[in-house]
């Protein structure tokens, strides 16, 4: 028998619709590109919103077509979240900082057909143009002014006259709640980029298990700061979070890791909550720090996407008398897996052990089921140390990755995913993560990817072998330190290989230090063992 309670579907145009209602006159604060700051109302927000939605809908797009967005945190960008996925496209955000090819292979695998882009990222676009042949066209993220004479993209229309002449009412169409509205792509892993497809369902859910009590606690009276961007998972669901309770907004712009810049915005609006990776809050510290400056309204961040430096967690605290929730998740799971959060009986909690709770990653909660299991699948014990593979399940984590068909094997034949996370669970359910089983670095909360270093290495003629791992790195978390065996009869230096990277990797995945060794330690199956290694380097240092 079923109940008896209306079928609404989870649509996120439902968050806007409510938002415009209750809390039209709350504030949404952008830094802009010549760094002045925008600042205008939900009220106004919206009205624009739908305005973009009716010009989309001018384009050819049928429902389920992907729209890609390239931009920084800033006020079109949101506009962009809800028009495209509220009008039953889906919005791919891209993140810029990958590499051409990764960009190339995004846009062409998604299938992208229009392209909206902030005028700082047209220079890039307009030389991968000749490689995403079925982009339709572009959608400058500007006005007219901003459109370079001698642009050589093709359709290029700015967002301000696209959307100038179109009406400001939308009938948001009645979609299916597992229709999908956000697409992101994630290259944390090896082998070319893999793409999460969000559903409407999962975003919603996601969103409200966001803004619940133990999680990040979001509220009408809060100021949220997002400095993870819209172009990372969803900003970690904050635009759709936000906008659910009618928190202010405040937006970075391109300027997401300028301490200075990150400062003066928390104290003029007021910011109560700031979301970030460790890398972001390091530069706001020492800007604060060098300036002897005390952060006043900001009463708590979520710090997630890497581990947090304990030192972080008591400068926060110390100094600023800020509360760091630190927090875990990945791209597949919307992102949020775990949070920091005290329970019952821990109000008296000492200094000292709130600050060794604060450096786990935090517990589950309602919505995504947790295990860890070793090697032959064998569910351990949540006893704080026995350690194995994270594995999750729930409505926001994927359930594959777009167009894979089961290829990556990310899944377990009981339907768990494999997080590539390798943790603890203490009795209390708080989790840790002592290690990864993906061979990846994370820097600054960007992935590099360590077996494209190591093929890049060994094109050299003086490499026989090469192996990189992540090394400890203050500001970045993690760094990537070559270790290589040279070729027999070939002398080859440090300074050889490291200019040999030079254009055939990003910049800042080229290591910090190549260390030559004898021999690199292998498994029973051939593969480097890279366990050992960071064993072995342990407390190598990168140099900052
Ligand atoms: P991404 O999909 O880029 O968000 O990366 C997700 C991965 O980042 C996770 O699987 C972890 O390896 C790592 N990660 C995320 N949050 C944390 C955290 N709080 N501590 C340590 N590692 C983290």
């Amino acid at each position: 028998m079923h109940g008896l309670m209306m079928d609404n579907p989870l649509l996120i145009s439902s968050i806007v619709e409510h938002a415009d209602i209750n809390f039209p006159d709350r504030e949404i604060v952008s830094v802009t590109n010549d760094g002045s700051l925008h600042r205008y109302t939900y009220k106004d927000c919206f009205i624009r919103v739908r305005k973009l939605a009716n010009a989309l809908g001018k384009l050819g797009l049928k429902e389920g077509d992907r729209i890609a967005t390239m931009a920084w945190n800033d006020n079109r960008h949101l506009e962009a979240y809800y028009a495209i996925g509220g009008a039953g496209y889906v919005c791919h955000t891209i993140n810029p900082r990958l590499f051409p090819e990764q960009i190339i292979y995004m846009i062409n695998h998604a299938e992208d057909r229009w392209l909206m882009i902030d005028p700082l990222f047209v220079p890039l676009i307009e030389k991968i143009s000749p490689e995403i042949p079925n982009v339709e066209g572009y959608i400058l993220m500007g006005d007219d002014n901003d459109i370079a004479e001698n642009c050589k993209l093709k359709n290029l229309v700015s967002y301000e006259s696209l959307i100038n002449e179109e009406s400001d009412n939308f009938e948001w169409p009645n979609l299916d709640e597992k229709a999908a509205v956000g697409l992101c792509y994630t290259s944390g892993t090896t082998g070319d980029p893999k793409g999460v497809l969000y559903n409407h369902r999962s975003t919603i859910l996601h969103a409200m298990a966001l803004i619940a009590p133990d999680a990040m606690n979001l509220s009408n009276k809060d100021c949220v700061l997002p400095v993870v961007p819209l172009f990372h998972v969803n900003s970690w669901g904050s635009p759709y979070g936000a906008m659910m309770v009618g928190a202010k907004i405040v937006y970075p712009g391109s300027k997401m890791a300028d301490g200075e810049t990150l400062y003066s915005l928390t104290e003029q609006e007021g910011v109560t909550l700031a979301l970030g990776v460790p890398t972001v809050w390091l530069a706001l510290l020492q800007y604060a720090d060098q300036n002897d400056k005390k952060l006043n309204s900001l009463q708590r961040t979520i710090i997630g996407g890497a581990a947090v430096p304990e030192s972080m967690i008591r400068d926060f605290h110390s100094k600023h008398d800020v509360f760091v929730q630190q927090a875990w998740g990945m791209t597949e799971m919307s992102p949020l897996g775990t949070v920091i959060s005290l329970k019952y009986g821990m109000e008296n909690i000492s200094h000292g052990d709130l600050v060794e709770l604060q450096v786990k990653q935090g517990r589950g909660m309602f919505g995504v089921e947790m295990r860890i299991v070793n090697d032959e699948q064998e569910i351990l014990p949540w006893d704080g140390e026995a350690f194995g593979a994270l594995q999750v399940k729930g409505p926001w984590v994927c359930s594959d990755y777009y167009k894979l068909d089961g290829a990556a094997g990310s899944h377990t034949d009981d339907g768990w995913f494999d997080t590539g996370d390798v943790a603890k669970i203490d009795p209390l359910g708080y989790m840790q993560i002592t290690d990864r089983t993906k061979d990846v670095i994370k820097s600054g909360g960007e992935w590099i990817s360590s077996i494209e270093i190591e093929n890049t290495a060994m094109g050299h003629p003086g490499v026989a072998e090469a192996a990189v791992i992540g090394i400890e790195s203050e500001k970045w978390t993690e760094r990537p330190l070559l270790i290589a065996v040279k070729a027999e009869g070939r002398d080859v230096s440090k300074e050889d290989i490291l200019k040999f990277f030079v254009g055939k990797i990003a910049k800042w995945w080229i290591p910090d230090d190549v260390v030559f060794t004898e021999e690199i330690p292998h498994t029973a199956t051939g593969k480097i063992k890279k366990t050992a290694l960071r064993d072995q380097f342990s407390s190598y240092k990168a140099s900052e």
